[in-house]
This record gives structure tokens, sequence and C-alpha cells, in this order.
């Protein structure tokens, strides 16, 4: 086990196996910031492998009944965040804008994923969110979502397109 990074300067737990595995502040693999092919290969566990003889998909399946992973939390997370930008008001009031920013910064300290978490905090610290109105929040959360696609190696999104996806359904 590595140990060249804190989690917390308190309790100096380590942060990370040297096979990439994320632990948590109780110095076990943190479900919420692994995926779970890399958690059952540490546990030494198998996925299910589909049939030869099966139609589908020939991938390996992990079980959909279970706590979630970095990425099945990060889907429906960024579901949330998108879909809150699609009904925000086009006038939101300024209490609605202070509350906006306020369920952010929360939001940034409770998500279930630390090392997303400090990387989003750290995000919104020198990109601070735009609530104004629906178009500014809506293109401001693309853009916090194309920030991890970016740290994640995936390809960014088309902003201008956001509401496509997330409010009125693409155009044909
Ligand atoms: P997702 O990235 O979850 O996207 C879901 C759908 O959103 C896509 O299918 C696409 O249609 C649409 N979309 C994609 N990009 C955009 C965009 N820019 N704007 C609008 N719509 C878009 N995972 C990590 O491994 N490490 C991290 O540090 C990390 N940090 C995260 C921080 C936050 C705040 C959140 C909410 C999630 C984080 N995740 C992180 C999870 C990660 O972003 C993905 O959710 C996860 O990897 C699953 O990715 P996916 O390819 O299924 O699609």
């Amino acid at each position: 086990v590595e140990t060249t990074e804190k989690h917390d300067t308190e309790t100096a737990v380590p942060k990370k196996l040297s096979k990439g595995i994320v632990l948590g502040p109780d110095g076990k693999p943190c479900r919420t910031c692994n995926d779970v092919a890399s958690l059952f290969a540490i546990a030494g566990k198998k996925p299910t492998t589909p049939s030869s003889t099966s139609t589908s998909s020939t991938a390996p399946t992990f079980p959909v009944d279970c706590p979630p992973d970095v990425e099945a939390l990060g889907r429906s997370s960024w579901t949330l965040l998108h879909s809150i930008t699609a009904t925000y008001p086009t006038t939101p009031t300024p209490q609605l804008q202070s509350e906006t920013k306020t369920f952010l910064s929360t939001f940034g300290k409770l998500y279930p994923c630390w090392v997303c978490a400090e990387d989003f905090q750290g995000w919104m610290s020198t990109n601070t969110p735009r609530v104004s109105s629906r178009s500014e929040f809506g293109t401001w959360m693309c853009e916090a979502h194309n920030a991890v696609n970016l740290k994640l190696g995936k390809q960014t999104f088309d902003c201008g397109r956001w509401e496509e996806r997330w409010r009125t359904g693409w155009k044909d």
C-alpha cells in the first residue's frame, strides 16, 4: 500500500492504493470513488459473463441493485444537476440565485466521491457559479461537466446544445 498522500490532515489516512484505487477515510477502498470493475478486481471477485449463445453484449455485467460506484453515482448526479438547470427560471429572483449558489457549495462539500468533491470545489473556486438566468446556469453546468470530462480523458460536449440534451430534446 502506498501512503504518498494524505486524505485528511488530522488522521493522515492514506489516499490511494498502488493500483490507483482511491481509499475512504476508513482506509478501505471507497466504493463511490472507484468503478465497480476495479473494486471487483481488487476483491478477487468475477463479474457475470453472459453465455456465448446470448445475442446481447458479451461485456461482463455487474449487479445493478448494489450501492453506486463512481460512474453510476456520476451519471445520476449529472442528470439531477442538468435537470435542475433545465427547469431553472429564465429570470430567477435574487433570493433564488443566492440559494442556488448555497446549494452548489453544499453539493460540492457533500458529494459522496471525496476526490471528485475536492476537484469540483477547486474548479468552482475559479469558475464562480453563473446563476443569473437559465441560459447562463445551464452553460455553466455544461462547462463544469466538461471540466470533469477533460480530466477523465472523455470527449467534451458542445455547450451550445445543452438545452437540446436536457430540456427540449434533440432538434430533428
Ligand atoms: P456522464 O459524464 O455521466 O454524462 C452523462 C450524459 O451527460 C452523457 O451521456 C451526455 O449525454 C451528457 N453530457 C456529457 N457531457 C456533458 C456536458 N458537458 N454538458 C451537458 N451534458 C453532458 N468521475 C471520476 O472518475 N473522477 C472524478 O473526479 C469525477 N468527478 C465528478 C464530479 C462531479 C460533480 C460529478 C457529478 C461526477 C464526477 N465524476 C467523476 C463522474 C463522471 O463525471 C461520470 O459521471 C462517470 O464517469 C460516468 O460517465 P459517463 O460517460 O457514463 O457519462
